[in-house]
């Protein structure tokens, strides 16, 4: 069978190969080259991009360079279209990572190659499927429940199918996709590159823009849950209220409430908890706020029955979700209003909004393994660039400015992008650039539409905190009053709150929540002693702030996942669950990086990531490959099992 990342074979008239060359990202195109011709020449000689940065996807390669590229490529791709598109010989190791390197304009160190091979799959082979585990009596005597169908559930579904292991879905929603099924509001889009914010076993030539909007993102979902036939095994808006472990049958007694109301138990040997760490909507408590006359919904619940055309929109809240609402919304309403408590970073991204060409889809079609090297293109400077670029070198001085040099640039950077928009008006700088060391809170993707919305006459930033509110109204503590006909809560979610607000009882009647206060910890950010048998997907200690995408750590937490499975299943085991001391070192050993980068900063007093203490948990400090090392086979000196 033909590798799938082979490309589809073409018979693309010349002048339409050209065409679409316009669109595609040289350096990638140039690998691309290689394989078809076999010949690496094509990367030794004075053809190479200049740089790398994130999103910058044409290596800084002048307009000449482009066009005795796309020269050369018009060649070579013709050939190959001539010769009938054979598949392209397997490359050797060496040859590989020269290829990678050359990309990205560095030494790709060793230890990440097999990260990389795995991630990009140019032999086509999903090195992260599983084999059926034990003999099927002993799998089914197995089944799980798994908890939510965003990607992390889908994913663990089409896992434990591979796996042969009876399992049930349980998901409050109608449907797949969990955040991208909920965040449906005007603007609602990834900041992380598609082409690699998908699984990487599935990946696309269709999205239709770099960056793609919700509805595109939960269409992906639901064609990939099609595709594997998991719709049948998810029990649709069901909520599970909680769950208890029983000792003696060593299970799970799930509890779970349908629409309906109906309530029911379903009994499971393991739990796959995947219920996001931002799922919860967080809505603060605001006096007054139960006055306000006319609709008022969160950002994530909202209310596309109500017509803003022309109405007095107040917008409380403007992090991530208010930064994509606010551009989106603003030529539409009669005048908006947004309370900002925190300006936010942003990264520039003049690709932002961009649509993916049609040449760019036909080269990902077409073209011998395009698609993989563009994935690594995206990934290589989001991977673990970011985690160096957010310690604290405590010698620098004023570290409200700054943790260290390299942040202090980024920082000159992303205030020249700012201001630059802008131009000279004071009030409206100091409203906007932040006052706390650059890229400490999630920084935002930027492609000029934010501060756009914000230089509009019909729109207003307030930063003055505010009072109270009345049904007309929000009146900030200065006594300004701005009137309101729709209220929009862009206020995040309860991500310090893990698992809320489900009631997990393990052993010895310790409940969860209640056992983790407001450190939630698991060890690799999967597994709790006391807690047999129960798995986190995206779990405490596991959000990203430094780079990569949710969908890489879920896929190395489902194969932990399912290796975990097959020792229980193969061995005959009842449980197994974290040695304490290996959950409490990790747990000690990951407080201690965190406190040593930007977002634990203290400077940075309202954050998503800080807890009332001001520590974090929920993200993790680890390096992407040294978190794909960890989880790649559980190691079982690592575990109680019994
Ligand atoms: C607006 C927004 C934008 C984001 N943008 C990005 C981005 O650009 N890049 C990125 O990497 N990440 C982004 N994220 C983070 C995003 O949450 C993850 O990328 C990813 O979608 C998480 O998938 P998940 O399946 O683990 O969790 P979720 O997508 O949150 O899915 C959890 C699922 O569990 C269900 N569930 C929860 N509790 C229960 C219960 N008790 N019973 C039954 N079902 C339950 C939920 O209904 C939901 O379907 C964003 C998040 C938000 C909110």
């Amino acid at each position: 069978m033909r590798n799938p990342h082979a490309g589809e074979p073409f018979d693309t008239p010349d002048g339409e190969i050209a065409e679409a060359l316009l669109d595609v990202s040289i350096p990638t195109l140039l690998l691309s080259l290689v394989h078809m011709s076999g010949d690496p020449s094509i990367i030794r000689g004075r053809l190479r991009p200049a740089g790398l940065f994130l999103n910058e996807v044409q290596g800084y390669l002048s307009e000449e360079d482009k066009a005795e590229a796309r020269a050369l490529a018009l060649e070579v791709i013709r050939d190959y279209r001539d010769r009938g598109c054979p598949e392209p010989e397997p490359v050797s190791a060496g040859l590989l990572h020269e290829m990678m390197t050359w990309l990205v304009c560095e030494d790709v160190p060793e230890e990440y190659v097999p990260l990389l091979m795995e991630e990009m799959e140019l032999d086509g082979r999903d090195a992260r499927r599983v084999d059926p585990v034990g003999d099927p009596a002993e799998r089914a005597a197995f089944p799980v429940v798994v908890i939510g169908c965003g990607q992390s559930g889908l994913l663990a579904g089409i896992r434990l199918q591979e796996a042969g292991i009876p399992f049930t879905i349980v998901e409050k929603n109608a449907g797949v996709g969990g955040t991208w099924w909920e965040n449906s509001y005007p603007g609602a889009r990834v900041d992380v590159g598609n082409h690699f914010y998908c699984y990487s076993f599935e990946p696309s030539d269709h999205w239709t823009e770099y960056f793609a909007r919700q509805p595109e993102l939960q269409r992906y979902f639901q064609s990939v849950m099609d595709k594997y036939g998991i719709g049948p095994h998810v029990r649709w808006e069901t909520e599970v209220l909680g769950a208890e472990w029983d000792e003696a049958s060593a299970t799970w007694s799930v509890r779970t409430r349908a629409a309906d109301g109906t309530e029911d138990v379903l009994v499971a040997r393991a739990v796959v908890s995947a219920v996001g760490q931002l799922n919860r909507p967080h809505v603060p408590a605001i006096e007054g706020a139960d006055t306000f006359a006319g609709p008022a919904f969160h950002s994530a619940r909202w209310d596309h029955g109500v017509d803003l055309a022309g109405r007095r929109v107040a917008m409380i809240g403007a992090g991530a979700s208010g930064f994509q609402i606010a551009p989106t919304i603003a030529p539409e309403v009669g005048h908006l209003t947004v309370f900002q408590r925190t300006a936010q970073w942003m990264f520039p991204n003049p690709n932002y909004h961009a649509a993916v060409g049609p040449g760019v889809r036909w080269a990902l079609r077409h073209l011998p393994f395009y698609g993989r090297w563009y994935r690594f293109l995206i990934f290589w400077p989001g991977c673990d660039k970011g985690l160096e670029a957010a310690r604290v070198d405590p010698d620098y001085p004023d570290q409200q400015r700054a943790v260290s040099e390299m942040n202090d640039l980024t920082r000159q950077m992303f205030t020249d992008w700012i201001v630059g928009q802008i131009g000279d008006d004071p009030d409206l700088i100091a409203k906007v650039v932040p006052d706390y060391p650059a890229t400490g809170k999630r920084t935002l993707q930027d492609n000029g539409a934010w501060l756009g919305a914000l230089t509009r006459d019909d729109v207003d930033l307030v930063r003055t905190p505010i009072d109270h509110i009345e049904p007309d109204a929000v009146v900030t503590v200065d006594g300004g009053r701005h009137e309101a006909d729709v209220l929009v809560y862009a206020t995040g979610f309860r991500a310090t709150e893990a698992l809320y607000p489900m009631t997990v009882v393990g052993r010895d009647g310790v409940e969860l929540r209640a056992m983790w206060g407001e450190r939630p910890a698991a060890y690799l950010g999967i597994t709790v002693p006391g807690f047999p048998n129960f798995f986190c997907m995206y779990g405490p200690g596991t959000n990203l702030a430094h780079g990569g995408s949710l969908i890489f750590h879920s896929e190395c937490q489902m194969r932990y996942i399912t290796r975990c499975l097959e020792a229980l299943v193969t061995g005959g085991h009842r449980t197994m669950e974290p040695r304490p001391d290996r959950y409490e070192d990790w747990h000690e050993r990951s407080q201690r990086e965190l406190a040593g980068l930007v977002w634990s900063q203290p400077s940075i007093r309202h954050s998503f990531f800080k807890n009332s203490a001001g520590e974090i948990h929920g993200l993790s400090p680890w390096r992407l490959v040294d978190y794909w090392s960890w989880t790649k086979e559980p190691d079982l000196a690592d575990f109680v099992i019994a």
